[in-house]
């Protein structure tokens, strides 16, 4: 098949998919909403937005599911994750072409997107038989204290259109077997991924038996129904993944009604090639960092700080990668970066390229790819930018593929500048020096949320505890003991003797 005729069919293979995944026509035509293929440009859906009355409808409903669904054993409520990850396994390849149609993404990080979210729905089975509480001292005889988790409620879900599906996953795998519901409000950029999640969801919840209906809903549109989710009081936790400009509107709305905020915001990631780095080592996990998802992910490298010794050998095969990675449509094999999601993204990635220039900066690659059949669409060679100091530009998160490269020559210099930047999400040293990677790794070296020795900063599995801190926002999804924030705490004490000793002592006798 030639490039040609793929690219002609974004529309109608998207029709195709969404059909085989059971989403019902009148879901995703005759909306108000255009959906764009980044593959193509092409308009392939028109989409309902949500208004506020239907997402307060969608909310108390999810709130009256909630109410029945925190009473069913948590290993029970673990067998409809598991119900949901079969669907997945079972439909991987479509939901996986989907996100590629919606997002942009090449094939194999498609698939690996939706294998991440089977991953974590096995990680969730897991758990649901693992909610543990503790059984503290106490001081008073005859008496026992724990601490007991119970669940929250209504999870309201806010995702990026970087991680369209896998993100949700994350947050509602874990929800649902500590008990909770979930409202979740997709990217306006690809709500069609959303759509057929919930579709797949529904066929594993009709398998389970009696599941509450509306445990799980999707309400679609931009920014308004986002507020609409943030504001309402049923909603005890949202967890929203975006922009740092979104968690800076979202964050202050959450704490004015002292609900919880799991935020999980901007990353501008770093990596330090180390004088004893292996370098073939190095330049794959920096290639795939920085290059991987044409530069969207929020752990996408941004910055490299190479050492004196090694900077004139490695930059030139570094760059000699960036000029010939295979840029193209991401469903033909071979295509290692695919489009930018859309026009605002590229520029954007010009307006820093400019601004790097005027602070010094070398560029080489950046310029637009032409693809044959889509003129729309919007297709970047990644961007290597050779600076000699950490401008402005280079402390800001720009949503495309740049990684810009300094020198350094002193480990503690290098760590010092990866720092001081105002996100903390990712970060990396490439060392066989053990004394580097301990320092790296050490309350002296990254202040981020990851910090990882010899691979890049990007590709996190979902068994570690996922965040960043700073503008980054703090949040900690996935793994590890995330599943906390998604139930309430109880400290529960129980006096089985015949008299009533107060704590500390205090007498008080009627
Ligand atoms: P975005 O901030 O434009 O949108 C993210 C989501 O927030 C969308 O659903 C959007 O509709 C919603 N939103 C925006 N403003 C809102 C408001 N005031 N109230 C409620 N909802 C609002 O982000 P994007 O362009 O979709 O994604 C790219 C950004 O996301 C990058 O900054 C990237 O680093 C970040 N990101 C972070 C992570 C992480 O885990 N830290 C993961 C993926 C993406």
């Amino acid at each position: 098949m030639t490039l040609q005729t793929k690219i002609g069919s974004a529309a109608a293979e998207a029709a195709e998919v969404l059909e085989r995944l059971g989403v019902a026509a009148p879901l995703w035509t005759g909306g108000d909403r255009p959906v764009r293929s980044p593959v193509t440009g092409e308009v392939v859906a028109h989409v309902h937005d949500a208004s506020p009355a239907q997402v307060a409808k969608a909310i108390d409903a999810a709130h009256g599911a909630y109410l029945a669904w925190r009473n069913v054993p948590a290993p029970r409520r673990g067998e409809l994750v598991r119900l949901f990850g079969q669907e997945l396994r079972a439909a991987k390849a479509d939901l996986a072409r989907l996100v590629t149609l919606e997002a942009g993404k090449i094939v194999s990080e498609a698939n690996g997107e939706v294998q991440e979210m089977i991953d974590i729905c096995d990680y969730a089975v897991g758990l649901s038989r693992q909610l543990f509480g503790l059984t503290l001292a106490t001081e008073r005889p005859d008496h026992r204290m724990m601490e007991t988790w119970r669940s929250l409620g209504v999870v309201g879900v806010i995702s990026a259109f970087n991680f369209p599906v896998a993100v949700w996953s994350w947050n509602a795998a874990l929800a649902f077997v500590c008990g909770d519901a979930c409202v979740w409000k997709p990217s306006e950029k690809t709500p069609l991924t959303a759509l057929a999640v919930q579709s797949l969801f529904e066929r594993a919840a009709v398998l389970f038996g009696d599941a509450p209906k509306n445990l799980s809903a999707v309400v679609i549109g931009g920014r308004e129904v986002g507020e609409a989710l943030v504001d309402h009081p049923k909603v005890p936790l949202v967890s929203a993944t975006g922009s740092t400009a979104m968690g800076r509107a979202v964050g202050p709305r959450l704490a004015a009604r002292f609900a919880r905020a799991l935020l999980e915001l901007g990353g501008n990631n770093a990596a330090i090639v180390a004088p004893t780095a292996d370098l073939d080592l190095t330049l794959r996990g920096v290639a795939f960092a920085a290059m991987g998802t044409a530069g969207q992910r929020c752990t996408t490298l941004r910055r490299l700080f190479v050492h004196d010794s090694l900077y004139d050998a490695f930059l030139p095969r570094l760059k000699a990668a960036y000029g010939s990675v295979p840029v193209g449509d991401p469903r033909q094999e071979g295509t290692l970066v695919g489009p930018l999601i859309d026009a605002a993204s590229r520029q954007g990635m010009e307006q820093a390229l400019a601004d790097a220039k005027a602070a010094g900066g070398r560029v080489t690659g950046g310029e637009l790819v032409d693809v044959p059949g889509c003129p729309e669409a919007v297709y970047a060679r990644p961007a290597l930018v050779e600076m000699a100091v950490q401008a402005d530009v280079v402390r800001r998160e720009t949503f495309a593929p740049i990684l810009y490269v300094m020198r350094y020559s002193d480990l503690a210099e290098a760590i010092r500048l990866q720092n001081d930047v105002p996100q903390g999400l990712s970060s990396s040293i490439f060392t066989n020096d053990v004394r580097e990677a301990e320092l790296f790794i050490s309350e002296r070296g990254s202040d981020c949320g990851i910090a990882n020795v010899n691979i890049g900063p990007s590709g996190a599995e979902i068994g570690g505890a996922f965040g960043g801190e700073k503008e980054t926002g703090g949040g900690r999804e996935a793994g590890s003991d995330s599943w906390k924030a998604y139930m309430r705490r109880a400290t529960n004490t129980v006096n089985y003797g015949r008299t009533l000793p107060l704590a500390q002592g205090v007498e008080f006798d009627v």
